[in-house]
């Protein structure tokens, strides 16, 4: 229940809000719409497992021994009384399900769009998942760096083997497919490849968010010798191709430089830690928001992880964090009206990368929010069929 000070402070920003924006301004209904849609959503991310099929250099999942920490559930009985505990009691209906690689373990994903309305999954690209029963899960498809630099540092396998072509194949894998979108993950190094990267995406018919690489090897995973540079090359290329491009430019500077107009990102401020981990009861009392209900849960089910990623703070940039970040806190746009604007493209922006919800790109735009772009996915579904003869002959 709301106490008296909580109801002050609600009725402050009501009012606030009809200052900035009048009674029939249409962008007070966006906010009120994409304020209603978040409220909605309550979710919490799940190490499906702790495998997978390549060894990233820069993947925090191995880098930190996640992978090692806890035994994974191989049962799928236990899984469901997991899912359904999560849903019925905790009352979770979105879930983020990385690794490893999730796509690996296709019996357990499908569990998870039984029991949970909107299924998100965090994949490397390099196995397809079927479309039959995954129709409505969103796929964020990873890529560091760019260009070569994508081969050079995700081209390996677990014994160490080398490898080339992985963008290609993820290209591939998921051309004009509306569930997938890529992770894209920018690095100084890669700054001369990102305006082609971008454009490869948008002819393959897919859409793309920016998030940083972190050197998780070095003493500070987030430094940058050319941070200008980068985040002017970032802005340019979404400039550019500002459909292909989901992410705002607010967030791209928030991302790369890891400050707001009102903070530096950082362990206080970050939303994405989980609730139920004992470790954050002090952060939980400096008064800055959080995800309500998130938790992490290792592959065990038992382990309630630190936070959505590494769990080493020091110059993190995790996309979902820094997102979470600027959504969480639309109290701090408040100061004028370019700033409430902003807040409002910011967290549509979000939310179309989601082909489970109403701000999904195959869907008419945030100011109508109507029906899904049937047409979109109605070509799709034909020629997935078509293009891959075998996964429809096993009815996938
Ligand atoms: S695909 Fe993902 S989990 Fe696997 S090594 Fe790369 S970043 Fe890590
Ligand atoms: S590692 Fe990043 S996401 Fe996790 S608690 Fe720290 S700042 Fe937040």
């Amino acid at each position: 229940m709301k106490s008296r000070e909580d109801r002050a402070q609600a009725l402050e920003k009501m009012a606030r809000i009809e200052e900035l924006f009048g009674r029939d301004d249409p962008w007070k209904d966006r906010l009120r719409r994409v304020l209603t849609h978040s409220r909605k959503v309550r979710t919490s991310e799940y190490h499906v497992t702790n495998a997978c099929n390549i060894r990233c250099r820069g993947c925090w999942f191995f880098e930190y021994g996640h992978d090692s920490e806890t035994r994974e559930v191989k049962d799928l009985d236990t899984l469901d009384a997991f899912l359904l505990k999560e849903r019925d009691e905790r009352k979770i209906n979105s879930a983020l399900v990385i690794g490893g690689e999730p796509t690996l373990f296709p019996d357990r994903l499908r569990l998870f769009v039984k029991r949970l309305t909107n299924v998100t999954i965090s994949s490397n690209g390099l196995r397809k998942l079927p479309l039959q029963g995954f129709e409505n899960v969103a796929i964020g498809l990873t890529l560091f760096g760019g260009g070569p630099l994508d081969d050079e540092l995700r081209g390996i396998k677990p014994g160490g083997r080398t490898f080339t072509g992985l963008f290609e194949t993820t290209l591939e894998n998921y051309q004009d497919d509306p569930r997938a979108g890529f992770i894209y993950a920018l690095n100084e190094d890669g700054i001369g490849y990102i305006e082609d990267t971008v454009r490869r995406i948008r002819d393959n018919g897919n859409r793309v968010n920016f998030n940083f690489y972190s050197k998780y090897h070095l003493s500070d995973p987030a430094a940058l010798a050319h941070q200008q540079d980068l985040l002017d090359e970032a802005l340019r290329v979404k400039a550019l191709y500002p459909e292909t491009v989901v992410s705002h430019p607010y967030y791209i500077r928030a991302m790369i430089t890891g400050r707001s107009h009102w903070a530096s990102f950082g362990y206080d401020q970050c939303p994405s830690i989980s609730i139920d981990n004992p470790q954050h009861a002090e952060r939980l009392e400096n008064g800055n928001p959080t995800l309500p209900f998130f938790n992490t849960w290792g592959a065990d089910l038992e382990t309630v992880k630190f936070c959505c990623t590494s769990g080493h703070c020091q110059g993190c940039r995790d996309s979902q964090a820094i997102s979470s970040w600027l959504l969480v806190n639309m109290d701090k746009f408040l100061d004028s009206r370019e700033h409430l604007q902003t807040w409002v493209e910011v967290a549509e922006s979000y939310w179309k990368q989601f082909i489970w919800g109403p701000y999904h790109w195959t869907k008419v735009g945030p100011e109508t929010l109507s029906a899904p772009n049937e047409q979109v996915l109605a070509a799709y579904r034909a020629r997935a069929s078509h293009a891959v003869p075998e996964l429809a002959a096993a009815g996938l």
